[in-house]
């Protein structure tokens, strides 16, 4: 692709791009009465417009109906997940019974994880990444912790190698044979959080199926970034957020995909709740649990549906503009970024791009490492209209997102960076 750097090209691109008017659809943030270049889709999406109308409807539903909404009017709340889970299905690459909405991302893989990590005798550990999202590091933490293991010695932790800053699927791969024996779970990010790389999903399930291990991934960063195929990858489970790439708002919900092979599977341990009982039956109020099919069987209590709402809102906008557009403009954007970061490393490299440097291995983010002063430029970014965000100890992560950022957008970033280190 040729890139330039010039503000005339950057509109030509926005005029040409088929997603241009899904800008629209969301509330852009403001900074002096001009709209921000939110570039923050990777921790915080933007509110979808349609958002408020969604929940303003389940209000009214509830003023009006009370109890007699869960059975009442469009969309009673007693199946609202339903829909959710049939446009989630297509994001991930998955079959409807094979995704449920639900709970929050940590409480989810924690089901997820009572579920497919089952320790015994010399088989105890679980493979994950060196530096996950310190959340997923609690959980596997305590999950090690709660069947009487150290977590020392349970958790495997595959870093990059020295002087690198992103993983060789090769050596996640030798690890899992290497480690093959010992190995009860094999759970890994979709996509980190910290260096923007997209792991090979399809590559590293199968080298845990050929060990005879299950295999689950956190889709933080990945849900609404980067098409999948859990279904046909044989991933056995996966969780995600909705407030990311997903613009489902603060705390949103989360979902969950358990792989169909384990639909009917009984036997699987879980920690159960009415919500996951046969909905046949559920308002029996019987003794014995008895699962619902599918993912629909993990839930645990009665849907919530103001997230939900939101959810559904946001949902439908990924319906309309398609996954795999979105991708081809994201792998074009941020490709345009890369571009004029490296213009502004000539002659001396000022920000160095830990990203992989290959489209297929990343999502939309651009990870910045900044040697001197990173704190600063970050803050100086922020006071000017940039919204971005900062990671410890000196990381710009930069998420153009193609439902709302613009060619322009990327450009006028390169331009205020050009101008800052000129000075
Ligand atoms: C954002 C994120 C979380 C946050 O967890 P919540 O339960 O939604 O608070 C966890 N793990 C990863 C990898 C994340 O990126």
């Amino acid at each position: 692709m040729s890139f330039q750097n010039t503000l005339a090209y950057a509109q030509e691109q926005d005029h040409a791009d088929p997603l241009r008017y899904f800008k629209e659809h969301f509330h852009i943030p403001q900074h002096n009465g001009k709209d921000t270049v939110y570039l923050c889709g990777n921790s915080l999406g933007l509110q979808p417009k349609s958002a408020r109308a969604a929940l303003e409807e389940e209000m009214t539903k509830w003023a009006e109906l009370g109890v007699e909404g869960h059975f009442k009017g469009d969309n009673p709340w007693f199946t609202y997940h339903k829909p959710l889970s049939e446009l989630s299905a297509a994001l991930v690459g998955a079959k409807p019974e094979e995704v449920v909405i639900m709970n929050q991302l940590t409480v989810n893989l924690h089901l997820m994880l009572v579920s497919f990590y089952r320790p015994e005798g010399k088989r105890f550990k679980i493979l994950t990444e060196a530096g996950a999202f310190p959340s997923d590091q609690y959980a596997l933490e305590t999950q090690a912790k709660f069947h009487g293991y150290h977590p020392d010695e349970a958790i495997l932790e595959i870093a990059p190698r020295e002087g690198e800053s992103t993983w060789r699927t090769e050596d996640i791969l030798a690890a899992i044979a290497e480690h093959k024996d010992e190995l009860a779970l094999v759970m890994l990010s979709g996509v980190h959080y910290y260096t923007g790389q997209v792991f090979d999903m399809a590559a590293i399930t199968q080298a845990a199926h050929a060990a005879g291990v299950p295999c689950g991934f956190d889709l933080a960063h990945a849900a609404g970034n980067v098409p999948m195929q859990l279904h046909d990858w044989d991933v056995d489970f996966a969780v995600w957020c909705t407030y990311k790439y997903l613009n489902s708002g603060p705390g949103g919900t989360s979902g969950v995909f358990v792989h169909e092979r384990h639909a009917q599977n009984n036997d699987l341990p879980r920690f159960a709740g009415w919500w996951g009982h046969d909905q046949a039956q559920r308002f029996q109020m019987k003794k014995g649990f008895i699962p619902m099919a599918g993912a629909e069987g993990w839930q645990v209590s009665n849907g919530q549906i103001l997230p939900m709402a939101v959810h559904k809102a946001s949902l439908q906008i990924f319906a309309d503009a398609g996954i795999e557009k979105l991708r081809a403009k994201s792998e074009k954007l941020t490709g345009y970024l890369e571009f004029l970061i490296k213009e502004l490393n000539q002659p001396k490299e000022l920000l160095e791009i830990i990203t992989p440097a290959d489209p297929a291995a990343r999502g939309c983010q651009l990870s910045l490492l900044v040697n001197q002063n990173g704190r600063q430029l970050f803050d100086t970014l922020m006071a000017n209209g940039f919204i971005l965000d900062w990671r410890e100890p000196n990381v710009i992560r930069v998420a153009p997102t193609p439902l709302y950022n613009t060619f322009e957008d990327v450009y006028r970033f390169g331009q205020f960076l050009t101008a800052h280190f000129q000075k």
